[in-house]
């Protein structure tokens, strides 16, 4: 059966979720990849020519009724690279596919840019970091973060940030001054910090406090904001509730392998300026 085209599409009657019976033209066996429930707005992987693998988004469904049977057609969003679009493909923006075509739902992880911690993000993992919407002729585009100091983005591949733990920003390290080597002032400022409120910290966690919280290159896209600011979060609120803190759960073997290293540290420009002292 012919795809239609977008325009006739758009005159089927429309539906929130992909029902088994729509799926195929009336013939046949529903395949085992669509007895998942679709629906508008998941993210799912696409078979394309020559075996390629697309990742879109179910923009619309809509059911083509016919005489004798129902027939469901999906627009699907494509994930496109930024560098891949350009005025010329907006048209390929949107497609009209087959049902069939979908080869299984998929993960797809919003980077949430610009904060300490996020979704953990792996490798493989398929993410995005900035949305985009068309509207006519045109690409709208979500805005790209950029950072203090550079106003450059962030390149997961290349570049390498520390996070600011009192400003709540993250700077490239190339962009900042770093303390000479071992410099025990993050050290100093962990242990002052526990001072004031009377606590009696435990060695280990304190070298886990003092980890560097970063992201970039070998730390992996998202980093280890998660961890480190969960700590941070349990120290603090030890000192508020006058509380023990679990130092144990808080503390992983993969952390504890870590506070052995030595690390690099900075002071943070922006805190600087604003007559605070900061390490990260
Ligand atoms: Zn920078
Ligand atoms: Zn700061």
């Amino acid at each position: 059966m012919p795809t239609p085209s977008k325009t006739n599409f758009f005159t089927f009657p429309s539906c929130q979720k992909l029902e088994d019976e729509d799926v195929l033209d009336g013939m046949g066996n529903v395949p085992d990849n669509m007895r998942h429930t679709f629906r508008r707005g998941d993210n799912v992987i696409i078979q394309g020519e020559r075996g390629a693998l697309w990742y879109g988004v179910i923009n619309d469904i809509r059911v083509q009724c016919l005489k004798t049977m129902h027939k469901a057609w999906i627009a699907a969003r494509w994930y496109y690279r930024k560098e891949d679009i350009t005025e010329n493909n907006i048209h390929k923006y949107v497609d009209i596919i087959a049902p069939e075509e979908i080869l299984s739902p998929a993960e797809v992880i919003k980077f949430a840019e610009g904060e300490g911690c996020g979704p953990l993000i792996e490798s493989e993992d398929m993410f995005t970091r900035w949305s985009m919407t068309a509207s006519g002729q045109h690409m709208l585009e979500g805005t790209t973060h950029v950072f203090q100091v550079c106003q450059k983005a962030y390149n997961p591949d290349k570049d390498h940030q520390h996070y600011c733990r009192t400003c709540r920003k993250w700077f490239h390290c190339g962009c900042l001054k770093r303390l000479p080597k071992a410099s025990n002032k993050m050290w100093e400022y962990v242990i002052e910090q526990g001072r004031t409120s009377g606590l009696s910290c435990n060695d280990k966690f304190i070298d886990a406090l003092c980890i560097p919280i970063s992201q970039g290159k070998v730390s992996g896209v998202v980093g280890n904001g998660m961890t480190i600011l969960a700590m941070w979060g349990a120290f603090e609120k030890s000192q508020e509730e006058d509380i023990e803190i679990d130092w144990n759960g808080n503390l992983t073997s993969d952390m504890l392998e870590h506070t052995t290293r030595l690390h690099v540290y900075y002071q943070c420009p922006l805190c600087s300026k604003a007559g605070r002292v900061s390490y990260m």
